[in-house]
């Protein structure tokens, strides 16, 4: 991949997106944001901002003209923009279907017709409610009822991979599906209900950590800075072409801990209190007991490693819901005024893709 590739991304003012964007550009590349700002912010992108080789473009995926134009523009496309939270789905099924379906069928039609590089971003809900774990990219997915809207959602993000696995073998597109595990750090917002984010927040106002059920589901937990990392490996991997990968954590824990370490992390007098689904999420929803990934797949193939722990985690959320500055902070951005400040260590893009771009 050219090293002064311009990327698209879809989304890029999300957490995770936002996040890449700022990697992008600190490895020299040039990056078009593509977001609706549904749920995207344009703080995320306040670093970004000042960069000169960043541009904003307020729109949606739904827009076929507009994604169609940029997917002309742009060498490398990063499919992030979705509707995303168990949340957000619960409150939002229709749109959130439609946004999930035809956004990345217009994405996928305008990388083929322009014979782009992408890479679009699925989900552990694929994997719906195999509890089993650690799950491998070719585990069953076990699914209740579609009329239960977390398994319509479950299925829309599996329609985007059968697509974009379709136009892989078929028609030759470059394409990469990556699934995310539950995914932290900062900017990420409890609005649209991802635990840890709402834990931290709860603990840091000293108001009650509300658990979902017993608090005996399990997950595991990835800071976004080793997300982003995955990403970057996949991105300039041609091995990774044609391929679907987890990236996650595999370090486990119950929620109920959880919530007791956020309140520990926090130095917070909040209670525990268990909350019924059906309050949370209204009758009928259904949860997975554990979600652990196995990411041989990835490992194997780039090398990949998290660097960050559950503690990490726990310290960067805690600092995120104080409003204070992220233990892990992205490398200032070359060509911001930001580069003559002294940050935390930065979070590193790989060799293969750091680098100035030639004029
Ligand atoms: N959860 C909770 N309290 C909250 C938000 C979530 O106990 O305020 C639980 C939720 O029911 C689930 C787990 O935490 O069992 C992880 O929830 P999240 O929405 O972050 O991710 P996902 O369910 O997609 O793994």
């Amino acid at each position: 991949m050219d090293r002064c590739s311009r990327y698209l991304v879809t989304g890029g003012a999300g957490f995770i997106g936002s996040h890449l964007v700022d990697a992008l550009l600190a490895g020299g590349k040039e990056v078009v944001v593509l977001d609706n700002l549904a749920t995207g912010r344009m703080s995320n992108l306040a670093r970004a901002q000042e960069h000169p080789q960043f541009r904003f473009v307020h729109g949606s995926v739904l827009d076929a003209f507009v994604v169609d134009e940029l997917a002309r523009e742009c060498d490398v496309l990063v499919h992030l923009a979705a509707a995303v939270g168990v949340k957000l789905i619960v409150e939002q099924p229709l749109k959130s279907f439609i946004t999930n379906i035809k956004g990345t069928e217009t994405v996928l039609e305008s990388a083929q017709r322009h014979s782009r590089r992408v890479l679009v971003a699925s989900t552990s809900e694929i994997y719906g409610k195999n509890s089993s774990g650690p799950l491998t990219e070719t585990s069953d997915r076990v699914l209740g009822s579609p009329s239960v809207i977390r398994w319509s959602y479950s299925t829309a993000k599996a329609v985007d991979e059968i697509l974009t696995g379709l136009y892989h073998q078929e028609r030759g597109l470059r394409s990469t599906i990556v699934r995310f595990f539950n995914t932290v750090g900062p900017r990420q917002s409890p609005a649209y209900g991802m635990v840890i984010p709402r834990f931290a927040r709860q603990a840091v106002h000293g108001e009650p950590v509300t658990v979902h059920a017993t608090g005996g589901q399990r997950r595991c937990f990835l800071h976004v800075a080793d997300a982003v990392e995955a990403l970057l490996l996949l991105l300039d991997h041609p091995g990774a072409e044609g391929g679907t990968f987890n990236i996650g954590s595999d370090e486990e824990i119950t929620i109920l801990e959880l919530a007791e370490r956020v309140i520990a992390q926090a130095g917070s007098a909040s209670s525990v209190e268990h909350m019924a689904y059906d309050e949370a999420y209204g009758t009928g929803f259904e949860d997975m007991q554990r979600r652990v990934p196995d990411t041989t797949r990835l490992r194997t193939l780039t090398g990949w490693q998290p660097r960050f722990a559950l503690s990490d985690v726990l310290a960067d959320a805690v600092a995120d819901a104080r409003g204070e500055t992220s233990r892990v902070q992205s490398a200032p951005l070359p060509g911001t005024r930001e580069e003559a400040l002294p940050t935390a260590p930065a979070h590193t893009v790989p060799d293969a893709v750091a680098g100035p771009c030639r004029p």
